[in-house]
């Protein structure tokens, strides 16, 4: 099935257009800039051949309209006919409690989604826009909705509640959720691949670092832990985001510098992570290239981002009653030596050690990097959101 995959952010829409039963990309691209001066739209074929346009892209339908035109085009096209798209895939980011899994999207299921911009006030909406324009742009075409939530939706009440009043979880149904759920599932799923092994035997830690990074404790293919939580700021220190934090601080802090809800939001968000701490850049390879160059708050930056990494594999070895894999993905996590050599280094009471020549190549090219005597596998595995949405959209379009 040819499926269009959707990922539509504030001002963005990336896609991919599939064929799933080759795995084909037959081509990808994104528009950004939506409703500002200089809205572009980048396309690329399978063949290589690539294009840029710049235009008036005033909103998301508007998008989807460049999109169409560009899989249409005589010149940089795939496809002759819009039928040849089959079904549309979109990436959804909170699916609340509502979401189990991927869903046919109906009337029902956007009232729901709806619902959970409560809880995504910033990611819900745009994503909720990318499905109206296609179901204005693209009438009676079958569309699924896949979540950033859903896969860590079987985790134990005891890993997902918060210390706080019962009221609140009732009220305003605040716990843990987790995301980059898509992520964590597909590389979880190669990983057991790759090692030849039957995942439900399988203990191991997903380390999804990127822009904004998580890990996940998949036991036996199943998500028991993540370390995101109500929202994308929990856990990891990451590019802008603080991750962990005394909640207690930020009162502190909004007292102290008299800061407003939103300032505090931006405070925690925007200008935290790797960015605050060293001043220097929120891009890990600009914080390495300023670490080797001596800057001294990029080098405590980069200490603390490896750090929580390196806590929360021993806490979740803990939490599942053993370690049998790490896999790394995400642009640090898929590229970075020096991040995942700091992360694993004095390990190997945990059965962990890296080949240094394995570990060293900064590509990310799928491979097995632990040493020969390491009891614990350590994969490098490059993330496909897009294809797990893609095979989701085709199982749930051809099911109807
Ligand atoms: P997103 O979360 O937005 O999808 P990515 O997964 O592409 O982002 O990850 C972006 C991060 O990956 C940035 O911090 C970037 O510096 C880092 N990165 C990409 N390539 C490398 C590399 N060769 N070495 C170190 N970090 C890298």
């Amino acid at each position: 099935m040819k499926v269009l995959i959707l990922n539509s952010g504030s001002s963005s829409i990336k896609y991919q257009f599939i064929e799933t039963e080759t795995r084909r990309v037959l081509a990808k691209g994104s528009v950004e800039r939506i409703g500002m001066k200089g809205a572009i739209l980048n396309h690329q074929r399978h063949d290589g051949d690539k294009v840029k346009i710049t235009g008036e892209i005033v909103d998301h339908q508007a998008g989807v309209e460049y999109i169409l035109a560009i899989l249409l085009s005589h010149n940089h096209g795939v496809i002759k006919d819009r039928a040849e798209i089959e079904a549309v895939g979109h990436r959804v980011v909170h699916g609340g409690e509502k979401f189990t899994g991927s869903v046919l999207i109906t009337d029902e299921v956007m009232d729901k989604v709806q619902e959970c911009i409560e809880l995504a006030p910033l990611h819900n909406p745009p994503n909720i826009k990318g499905i109206r324009a296609c179901q204005r742009l693209l009438p009676g075409l079958p569309m699924v909705g896949v979540f950033d939530t859903a896969f860590h939706h079987a985790m134990p009440d005891y890993a997902y509640m918060y210390g706080l009043p019962h009221v609140l979880y009732k009220r305003h149904a605040i716990r843990r959720y987790g995301f980059h759920g898509t992520s964590h599932f597909y590389v979880s799923r190669r990983a057991a691949e790759v090692l030849g092994r039957p995942i439900e035997q399988v203990n191991m830690v997903t380390c999804h670092l990127g822009n904004g990074c998580s890990m996940a404790a998949v036991k036996g293919g199943v998500s028991v832990d993540t370390t995101m939580g109500f929202t994308p700021v929990e856990g990891l220190l990451m590019g802008t985001r603080c991750g962990d934090l005394d909640p207690a601080a930020v009162l502190y802090i909004m007292g102290q510098e008299e800061l407003s809800l939103n300032e505090a939001n931006a405070m925690l968000n925007k200008h935290s992570g790797l960015a605050g701490i060293s001043g220097v850049s929120s891009d890990m390879r600009e914080i390495e290239q300023a670490m080797q160059e001596g800057h001294t708050g990029a080098k405590l930056a980069f200490d603390i981002f490896c750090y929580r990494v390196k806590k929360y594999l021993g806490a979740y070895a803990v939490a599942m009653g053993g370690l049998d894999a790490i896999v790394f993905t995400g642009g640090i996590g898929e590229n970075s030596d020096l991040v995942r050599a700091s992360v694993t280094s004095g390990l190997e009471f945990l059965g962990v050690k890296l080949d240094p020549d394995l570990n060293a190549h900064r590509n990310s090219v799928e491979r097995a990097i632990q040493a020969a005597d390491s009891r614990v596998a350590v994969l490098v595995i490059p993330t496909n959101e897009e294809l797990v949405i893609a095979l989701d959209t085709a199982r749930i379009a051809g099911e109807r």
